[in-house]
């Protein structure tokens, strides 16, 4: 398989390439120049394996020059008991007899991007060697709380590569932040940034595009990477638990092969529902497509309308990783609805830059709409809606209330009543303030004592690794200046 460019269709990479290189020197995103196909002999097939076969029999049609044996060891080292919690990797929870919840937070890290983020520094590591690369990849991460952990968690101690994190110093959770400082591994590296995210995010893509640093790095015998959902080693694992939970629900007989069901994802980046959306393009019987979105609700205007419009006030919610107001995989799926139209792409892009805005039509919007249904969530709902399922002897937290809520005002819109899987992307002990809330308790005074109490109250049992964060003592210390940020790289990569 070969990749190219949603900017320029003429590229040919190879997966090594792509997924060493994260991102296009073109600035678009690297994309499969087609989509292999998923039969009825592939999902029979699929639905005798485990989790971490699966993984390898679905990423080997994508990438190769990775032995089968080569991909069968990462997907058991990334998704084996030492990291997951749980023997299905990605469970299906029943709620009713039409409905289910896909929980993708049993790894190490407690939200969903651990799915990608334990494959890729092992697709990274493994496209080094393929390519012949003798420099160490160097790893920059801003991170809003969810992504720099799980990055670490992925990278710690892997060959010929180190990770340095950046992470706004009041804008994470006492959780999130609990668990970064305490990181362990020798090639890691964390660093609060005196600034909010966007000050980080800025700090980092200024890093990765001084040509002064790159060649002092490329002296150093290293180059700079990149683990966001930009990279396809992120959204390429992601494809798998798509097409896992429509196996699970045919070997619980709950619904016959070829039959449809819809997926409800709470959506920021759009890495995840693109993830879903490629698993349609391999033939998955995905019937609708439902984007579900905080108040900060540009994808629903946009899936609406045809209109991308930035220009909005940005809202800080309970869902802090879908306060997003630029969804950057959104550019793949563009590319594809278009039928791979990279100046249309390009002429898009330059708009979103330039303006903040730009408004797709005619065919364009007519496949989106019939693809997608966009919803959104405020906060109030949010909370209601946490309460409302914790009645029902189920805890979820403020992310996958949002995808809850959605999807039944979804149903409601539409009568729509074809089976439907809502994902859920965060354990509700990252979010315990939140959820201790939502459901009525006043959350007590430290954070890391909201763990025990929440257990007490609900009955239900934290992951391991956030209840040892109790008495861990803390690795990292350093605050920088958002303007020194260069500095804190180059002293890292020594
Ligand atoms: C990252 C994240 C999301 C959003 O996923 P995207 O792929 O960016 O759309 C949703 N929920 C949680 C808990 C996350 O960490």
């Amino acid at each position: 398989m070969q990749y190219l460019s949603t900017r320029d269709k003429t590229l040919r990479l190879s997966a090594a390439e792509a997924i060493k290189m994260g991102l296009s020197r073109d600035g678009g995103l690297f994309t499969p120049v087609h989509f292999p196909t998923l039969g009825s002999l592939d999902l029979n097939t699929l639905c005798g394996l485990s989790y971490q076969r699966r993984a390898a029999y679905i990423m080997g049609k994508y990438v190769e020059h990775f032995r089968p044996e080569e991909l069968n060891i990462f997907a058991a080292r990334a998704y084996g008991p030492e990291k997951f919690d749980h023997p299905d990797v990605a469970p299906l929870h029943r709620m009713d007899g039409n409905t289910w919840c896909l929980e993708l937070w049993h790894g190490p890290t407690s939200a969903f991007k651990d799915m990608a983020l334990q494959m890729l520094p092992q697709l990274i590591s493994a496209s080094l060697r393929i390519t012949g690369e003798e420099k160490a990849a160097c790893i920059l991460v801003a991170t809003s709380g969810d992504t720099g952990k799980a990055a670490m968690e992925g990278f710690a101690d892997v060959d010929q590569t180190k990770i340095l994190v950046f992470y706004p110093e009041k804008g994470v959770s006492e959780i999130q932040k609990l668990q970064m400082v305490t990181q362990g591994g020798g090639n890691v590296g964390v660093c609060a940034v005196k600034g909010n995210f966007d000050d980080a995010q800025n700090g980092v893509k200024r890093i990765f595009s001084d040509p002064a640093i790159r060649e002092e790095l490329a002296g150093r015998g290293c180059f700079l990477s990149s683990a966001n959902s930009i990279n396809w080693g992120r959204i390429l694992p992601q494809i798998v638990y798509y097409i896992s939970a429509y196996c699970d629900l045919l070997n619980a007989k709950e619904i016959k092969l070829g039959q449809k069901v819809n997926y409800c994802v709470p959506t920021g980046n759009f890495g995840n529902i693109l993830a879903c959306y490629y698993a349609k393009r391999m033939g998955l019987p995905v019937g609708k497509l439902i984007c579900a979105s905080n108040r900060n609700d540009v994808l629903t205007d946009f899936i609406r309308t045809g209109v991308y419009d930035r220009n909005r006030p940005f809202h800080t919610t309970m869902s802090p990783s879908m306060d997003i107001l630029i969804s950057s995989n959104l550019e793949r799926l563009i590319f594809d609805l278009s039928g791979g139209d990279d100046e249309l792409v390009r002429s898009y892009m330059d708009q979103l830059a330039r303006t903040g805005r730009y408004e797709i039509g005619g065919e364009m919007k007519e496949r989106l709409q019939e693809l997608f249904y966009g919803g959104f969530c405020g906060e109030e709902e949010t909370a209601a809606s946490i309460g409302m399922l914790y009645q029902y002897g189920y805890l979820i937290d403020p992310h996958t209330a949002v995808a809850a809520k959605v999807l039944t005002d979804y149903r409601h819109e539409t009568g729509d009543k074809t089976p439907a899987i809502f994902v859920s992307t965060a354990s509700p002990y990252k979010f315990c303030d939140s959820v201790l809330s939502a459901i009525g308790e006043t959350p007590a005074e430290d954070s890391v004592e909201r763990i025990a109490q929440m257990e007490a109250v609900t009955g239900t049992a934290a992951p391991a690794r956030l209840a040892a964060l109790k008495g861990k003592t803390p690795r990292f210390g350093q605050v920088t200046e958002r303007e020194n940020m260069e500095r804190v790289v180059l002293e890292f990569l020594k």
